[in-house]
């Protein structure tokens, strides 16, 4: 007689840190006023989108990509200035590049280490590729401590250090010496994330000879792209060639490749539009600063980093007049009753700076 065998569930079978694991939160955002995310409010002029769908219509798309991207890693080295001598990486976003790095470096006992609190992803990564995570703590107004920096590094030997370059979630540009400190004090790879580059005007694209073990990751996300899921990274070829071995073929679709080669060709819409945010985050300091119950820290990105009263509370309250923020008190004891707002439209951030004032 055949017996049932035992079935075992993801409660047996999947591993305790991913069990353990906080799923990264993205708020339902329906008919929301959506500052959470930090993407840009502006949609594409008529023309592009019109010249979009004509594009779009052409592709072959019963055909794969072709993996290695040609026309797209042409106009990211144009566009961004990324000399041929070094290697370039194209990830599903930087998301996929940062899982890349992970799986990459993962020899045991290998060590991921960043500041904290910073961007989620990287402990994140971390724990599903088995790096062994250290976070090592900003000072409590989240400028970076350097002396403890470096010797978290000499402690740690991290195969990798992520530096995200203005910060996520603080929005704060670390100083450049201590990038250079970091740079050629750590043993591994550094990977310096400027996701938020267009609003920082700060780079280290232009350093990456002097860097043998600098990478330098961004994405079109916050530059108005983020629904086309395309991140890249450059460094020495050395690195990229090992790298791109982990990165799946087909990672950035037919659709992603062609429209981002497309829309960076009118790279100078998309800084407008980043000149436009800018000034609204000049306009929502300039608000924060009216609002006695609101302490904002210094941005270099698209987003506020603020500190009120009781978070939770003010958070509902602006939820209650369809305003979506990013709550982060209880993620890390240092943003206590932290809320991140993104820079929108100016209406939208007329609206923010209004229902903060009666709620904070
Ligand atoms: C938003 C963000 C990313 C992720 O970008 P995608 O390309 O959309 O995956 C990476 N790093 C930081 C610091 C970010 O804030």
């Amino acid at each position: 007689m055949k017996r049932d065998p035992v079935k075992l569930g993801p409660g047996d079978l999947v591993r305790e840190e991913i069990l353990s694991l906080q799923p990264y939160h993205v708020a339902p955002a329906t008919g929301m006023i959506k500052l959470d995310a930090m993407e840009n409010p502006y949609r594409l002029p008529e023309p592009l989108r019109v010249e979009l769908g004509r594009l779009v219509s052409s592709l072959p798309i019963n055909r794969y990509p072709d993996p290695a991207a040609p026309e797209l890693a042409a106009r990211l080295r144009s566009t961004f200035g990324i000399a041929e001598e070094f290697g370039l990486l194209i990830g599903n976003g930087s998301d996929e590049i940062i899982q890349i790095v992970a799986h990459a470096l993962a020899r045991p006992g290998a060590v991921l280490l960043a500041p904290e609190p910073s961007f989620a992803m990287y402990r994140m990564n971390a724990v599903i590729a088995r790096l062994r995570y250290v976070g090592v703590p900003l000072n409590a107004d989240f400028t970076l401590d350097p002396a403890r920096f470096l010797d978290a590094i000499a402690e740690h030997r991290p195969a990798v250090v992520f530096l995200a370059y203005p910060n996520n979630p603080t929005g704060n540009l670390f100083p450049q010496a201590a990038v250079e400190a970091i740079l050629a004090a750590a043993p591994g790879l550094v990977v310096l994330d400027e996701a938020y580059h267009v609003f920082a005007g700060r780079t280290f694209m232009d350093r990456l000879g002097e860097y043998p073990n600098l990478m330098v990751m961004r994405t079109v996300s916050k530059l108005g792209l983020a629904g086309v899921r395309l991140g890249y990274a450059a460094a020495r070829a050395q690195w990229i060639r090992e790298l791109d071995k982990v990165r799946p073929p087909y990672n950035v679709s037919v659709l992603a490749q062609a429209a981002a080669e497309r829309l960076l060709a009118h790279i100078d819409v998309l800084h407008g539009q980043a000149e436009r945010i800018k000034a609204g985050r000049a306009a929502m300091f300039d608000g924060l600063a009216g609002i006695p119950s609101v302490e904002a820290f210094p941005s270099d990105a698209n987003f506020v980093l603020v500190r009120v009263r009781d978070a939770a509370a003010v958070d509902a309250r602006l939820r209650a007049r369809n305003i979506l923020v990013r709550n982060f008190h209880g993620s890390h004891p240092l943003l206590a009753n932290c809320l991140r707002l993104t820079v929108g439209t100016p209406g939208e951030n007329e609206l923010l700076l209004a229902a903060l004032a009666e709620s904070a």
